[in-house]
């Protein structure tokens, strides 16, 4: 596990901060009283991330200067609200500082450390014509452990994110350039992606109030006038990747079914649309529903059936793509199948139907539980969704008078 250290000479803080991060996070930490007692331990250990407060007993911030020369990632904190110390500090290379009476409950700290954890896996996509801008930025930013690419005006830019879609989670823009200047390039990519799918942070020198609501108005996340402080970058640059990971956990929360973990009803609107899409495409869809349900939920009580439903969601996942399951509600899954013709789509759920019809599980009182399930399956023709699954379910309800465990198609039976 990775290991943080934490200088710090008031044992009451050092306690209380070391809690809060192993609360939270998988590291094992360190405390370090003085100066001396860091030095002995980094000897020995590999820290991931010091924590470091500006005055030790041995220590008026030279310590932090010898850190700083090595290749470690140091968070400042100190009790100083002096503009003086702030230059100090922020002359230095390091992650961050924290202002202790600032963030007392550590939550500051914490998504520090969060951020530093998530940034490694987001990628960072500078446009900027200035060299020595550009590699500022890329500096600022590998501080904070991002991913960097670079493209040297808008239309590099623009076809740069057309070649990598999904690689790029944040796009840092300035205004003034050849070729294709920033709102230029914002206007163009606000057509593909909204607001909430790529954050768009502008940069300029000419930071006119006009500009500035152009820029907010045309779709751009934040606005980051030249020259800017180090720390207001970050501060901003957070705030975006902060309010992006937010939407998107609270997207996914939406779009999930909690039981099964599987993709629920609301979900399924944008998989359609999205299936629409190429109107040449066939699609296969099947309702699948478990038979007898509700005699499980009577015979061995109400949290067997959920896990009958979990269990079942295991076999669906072992079938098909997860983008393709959904639990429309209750006991009932559609399956989405594209591309494939109705005698495939068949062949397929029928190998599905024969392993549940041999599968079988224990619950937590010991008693063996088995089911089977039924299925209809219909081809969306153009697009069009909505009318197979009707068909769809027609053909499910078809399945279950005509015996259930069964799956009924288009000139299955007559
Ligand atoms: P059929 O073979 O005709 O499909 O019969 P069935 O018993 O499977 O279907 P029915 O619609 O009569 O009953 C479904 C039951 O599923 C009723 C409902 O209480 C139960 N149910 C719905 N959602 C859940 C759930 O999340 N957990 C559990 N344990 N039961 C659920
Ligand atoms: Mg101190
Ligand atoms: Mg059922
Ligand atoms: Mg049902």
């Amino acid at each position: 596990m990775s290991k943080i250290l934490i200088v710090e000479d008031n044992i009451f803080f050092a306690k209380v901060m070391e809690k809060s991060i192993v609360d939270r996070f998988a590291y094992v930490v360190d405390v370090a009283g003085t100066a001396e007692e860091a030095r002995e331990k980094l000897a020995h250990n590999k820290y991931e991330l010091i924590v470091v407060d500006l005055i030790l007993p041995d220590s008026e911030g030279e310590f932090i200067e010898e850190l700083c020369s090595g290749e470690n990632k140091i968070i400042v904190t100190t009790d100083f609200e002096d503009e003086f110390t702030r230059k100090k500090i922020t002359s230095l290379d390091i992650v961050d500082y924290i202002i202790k009476s600032d963030s007392p409950d550590f939550s500051y700290l914490l998504n520090v450390i969060h951020r530093i954890n998530t940034n490694e896996s987001i990628t960072v996509l500078i446009v900027e014509d200035s060299l020595t801008v550009r590699n500022h930025i890329s500096q600022l930013l590998h501080i904070q452990c991002l991913n960097v690419i670079t493209a040297t005006d808008g239309l590099e830019a623009l076809d740069m994110i057309k070649e990598h879609p999904n690689e790029i989670d944040l796009v840092i823009t300035d205004y003034n350039m050849p070729n294709m200047d920033g709102l230029e390039l914002l206007r163009e990519l606000r057509r593909t992606y909204s607001i909430n799918q790529l954050p768009i942070i502008t940069l300029s020198a000419l930071g006119t109030e006009s500009i500035i609501a152009r820029f907010l108005k045309a779709g751009a996340n934040d606005y980051i006038m030249k020259p800017f402080s180090k720390e207001e970058f970050f501060c901003r640059i957070n705030l975006s990747l902060n309010n992006l990971e937010m939407l998107k956990s609270a997207q996914k929360a939406a779009s999930t079914d909690h039981l099964t973990g599987l993709h629920n009803r609301y979900y399924m609107q944008s998989r359609l649309v999205r299936l629409a899409k190429d109107k040449n495409k066939i699609n296969a869809l099947a309702i699948v529903d478990i038979d007898h349900f509700k005699n499980i939920n009577d015979t061995f009580g109400h949290h067997t059936g959920d896990l009958a439903l979990k269990f079942f969601a295991i076999h669906l996942l072992s079938h098909f793509d997860m983008e393709n399951i959904i639990r429309m509600g209750g006991e009932e899954f559609l399956v989405i199948l594209p591309g494939m013709s109705n005698k495939k789509a068949v062949l397929s759920l029928e190998g599905l139907r024969e392993e549940m019809q041999n599968a079988k599980f224990t619950d937590e009182n010991g008693s063996d539980v088995k089911f089977t399930i039924s299925a209809g399956v219909a081809q969306a023709k153009s697009g069009k969704c909505d009318s197979a699954i009707k068909e769809a379910d027609e053909y499910l309800y078809k399945a279950k008078k005509n015996g259930r465990n069964r799956i009924e198609f288009e000139g299955s039976t007559k």
